[in-house]
C-alpha cells in the first residue's frame, strides 16, 4: 500500500504500541478506527483522548472487521488466531504489526539523510539488556543513535519525529516480528531461544520461526549464540544478503567467527583480518554490569552487532563501562539480618529464572504467577540442591508445587494460596521465616506478574517495598 490518505485502517488494540500507530497513521491522512475488546475504564481514558483527532474508537467489539478496511495494523497483545484476523484474511485485508508499519513509514531525515540502519536484537532473555548495551557501544563511538522498539519505545513515534539518527538498536519480540515480513535490518542477533510465550504462537517451531524472521535480508551479520544450536540453525534457514556472515558468541572460548571469553576478557575471532590466528581484545568481563555467564553473553552478542557496525574495540569498552543495568533484573534491594534480598521480577519464565537460580547458594525462592504453558520440572531439578525453600504465590502456583514435590520433596514449601497484590508482603515474610543468615531470598517467579500486578515492574517494586519494610523494622530493634 503506497500512501495511507484517504485509506482505512483498523488498529487492533489500544495501549503502549496502539495509540502511537493510530496517531501516525492519522497524521499520515488514514481513517483510522481503533477496535479493542476491552471496556474499561482505562481503554474508555484512551479512547477519549484519540476521539478528538477523528478517530474512531470501538470498544467492546475486538472481533468484527469494520467494513471497508483497507488495512489492519495489530499490536502485541493480538493473538494470531484471533477472529479479527481470520476476517481480514477472508477479505483478503493484509495486516501489518507495528514494527511493520514503522518500517514502511521510513523516510528521510529532516536532514536529507536516509533512514537510519537498524541493529537488530530479539530472543528470549535478555534482549533490553543486549539493546541497552549496543547503544552506549555506538554512542562511544560517536554515532546518533537510540534504544527503541519493545524495550518501550514504540518505533513509529521514533521513525515519525523527525530525529536525524544514524543507526538504531532496536528491541524486537517475537510478536513483533511474526508480523513484520518486510523489515530488513543491517544486522542481526538472537540471544537464546526457550519455551515462552507457547500460547501466543501455537508451537516452539512457530516461536523458533518467528524469531528468525530477524535475520531476513541481512547485509552485515546474522549474530547467533553458539551455545544455543537452534538460533545457529535459524541463520543457516535465513535468505540474507551476499557478503553477510554469521558470527557466534559464547561465554567460553571463541572458535574463530565468534567472539568468546579467554582469560578473563572478551575477545573477538570474527571482525579480525585472521581469524584462524588471531583474537583482538575487546574489554574485561569485570566491565560487564553485573559480571554473571548469561550477561557477559549478553554483552558479547551487543559487541558483535556493534562490530559488525564497524565500531572499534575501544567504543566497546567505554560502551559496557558506561551501560547501567535497568531495575528488576537480578538487583540486590537490600541485607537484613544476614540475609540478602534480590529482585528479579523481570524473569518472567523459567529460562530467565534458571539464570538468577544458578547464581546464588541457599535460596529462598520466591515464585509463581502466570505460567504461559510452561513446565516447571527442569528448572526445579537444577536447583533443587541449593533451595532452602520456597514460597509461591499467583494463579499457576500448583504447577511449581507440583514440580518442587515431585523433584525436591525435602525442600520446605509455603503455599500462600493468594492471588492478591498484598500477598507479595506476606511471601517477604515467609520467606524471612525460612531464610538463615547467608542465604539469599530471591524473587525469580518464572512466571508473568499480570494475575496480580499491572506488570513485572509493579510486582518488583511490591517486592522490595516490602524488603524495606521488614528491613526497617529490624533495625529498630525489639
Ligand atoms: P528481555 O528484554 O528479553 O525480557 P532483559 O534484559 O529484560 O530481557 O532480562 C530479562 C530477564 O532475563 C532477567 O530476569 C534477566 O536476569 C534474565 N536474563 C538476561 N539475559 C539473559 C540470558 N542471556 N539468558 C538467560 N536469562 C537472561
Amino acid at each position: 500500500m503506497s500512501g495511507f490518505a484517504g485509506r482505512a485502517v483498523t488498529v487492533a488494540g489500544l495501549g503502549v504500541s496502539g495509540g502511537p500507530a493510530a496517531r501516525a497513521l492519522h497524521r499520515l491522512g488514514a481513517q483510522v478506527t481503533v477496535v479493542d475488546g476491552a471496556d474499561h475504564d482505562r481503554a474508555r481514558a484512551q479512547a477519549a483522548e484519540l476521539a478528538p483527532l477523528g478517530v474512531t474508537v470501538r470498544l467492546g467489539d475486538g472481533d468484527t472487521l469494520p467494513a471497508g478496511t483497507d488495512l489492519v495494523v495489530t499490536t502485541p497483545g493480538w493473538k494470531p488466531s484471533a477472529p479479527l484476523f481470520a476476517a481480514a484474511a477472508a477479505a483478503g485485508v493484509p495486516v501489518w504489526g507495528d514494527v511493520e508499519l514503522a518500517w514502511r513509514l521510513r523516510g528521510p531525515s529532516a536532514t536529507g539523510r536516509p533512514p537510519a540502519d537498524w541493529l537488530a536484537v530479539t530472543g528470549t532473555n535478555g534482549k533490553t539488556t543486549a539493546v541497552k548495551m549496543l547503544a552506549e557501544m555506538l554512542r562511544a563511538a560517536g554515532l546518533h543513535t537510540a534504544a527503541v522498539g519493545n524495550i518501550g519505545v514504540p518505533l513509529v513515534d521514533v521513525v515519525t519525529g523527525g530525529e536525524p539518527y544514524d543507526v538504531l538498536a532496536v528491541e524486537l519480540s517475537s510478536y513483533q516480528l511474526h508480523w513484520a515480513p518486510s523489515v530488513r535490518a543491517h544486522s542481526a542477533a538472537v540471544l537464546n531461544l526457550a519455551p515462552d510465550h507457547l500460547d501466543w504462537h501455537g508451537s516452539m517451531a512457530a516461536y523458533a520461526a518467528d524469531k528468525g524472521r530477524i535475520y531476513a535480508g541481512n547485509r552485515g551479520a546474522c549474530v547467533y549464540n553458539a551455545a544455543d544450536p537452534v538460533t545457529e540453525e535459524l541463520v543457516r534457514a535465513a535468505d540474507v544478503e551476499e557478503g553477510c556472515r554469521a558470527v557466534g558468541f559464547t561465554a567460553g572460548a571463541p572458535a574463530p567467527g565468534q567472539l568468546g571469553v579467554v582469560d578473563g576478557l572478551l575477545v573477538d575471532r570474527a571482525f579480525v583480518p585472521d581469524p584462524q590466528r588471531t583474537a583482538q581484545e575487546l574489554a574485561a568481563v569485570a566491565d560487564v554490569q553485573p559480571p554473571a555467564p548469561h550477561n557477559v553473553a549478553n554483552a558479547l552478542a551487543a559487541a558483535a552487532l556493534a562490530r559488525a557496525y564497524g565500531v572499534e574495540p575501544a567504543a566497546v569498552r567505554a560502551g559496557l563501562r558506561a551501560f547501567r543495568p535497568e531495575p528488576h533484573r537480578i538487583e540486590q534491594v537490600a541485607e537484613a539480618g544476614g540475609v540478602t534480598y534480590v529482585d528479579d521480577s523481570k524473569a518472567t519464565n523459567t529460562h530467565a529464572a534458571e539464570a538468577s537460580l544458578a547464581a546464588y547458594d541457599g535460596i529462598v525462592w520466591i515464585a509463581g504467577g502466570l505460567a504461559k504453558g510452561a513446565v516447571f520440572d527442569d528448572l526445579v531439578v537444577g536447583a533443587a540442591q541449593r533451595l532452602r525453600g520456597a514460597v509461591l504465590l499467583g494463579r499457576d502456583r500448583a504447577l511449581i508445587a507440583g514440580a518442587l514435590a515431585k523433584h525436591a520433596p525435602e525442600v520446605p514449601v509455603v503455599d500462600l494460596d493468594r492471588t492478591d497484590p498484598g500477598a507479595m508482603a506476606a511471601a517477604v515474610a515467609e520467606a524471612a521465616r525460612l531464610a538463615r543468615p547467608g542465604d539469599t531470598v530471591l524473587l525469580a517467579p518464572a512466571c508473568a506478574s499480570m494475575d496480580m500486578f499491572t506488570n513485572y515492574n509493579v510486582r518488583g517494586e511490591a517486592f522490595a517495598a516490602a524488603v524495606r519494610e521488614l528491613a526497617s523494622g529490624e533495625g529498630r530493634g525489639p
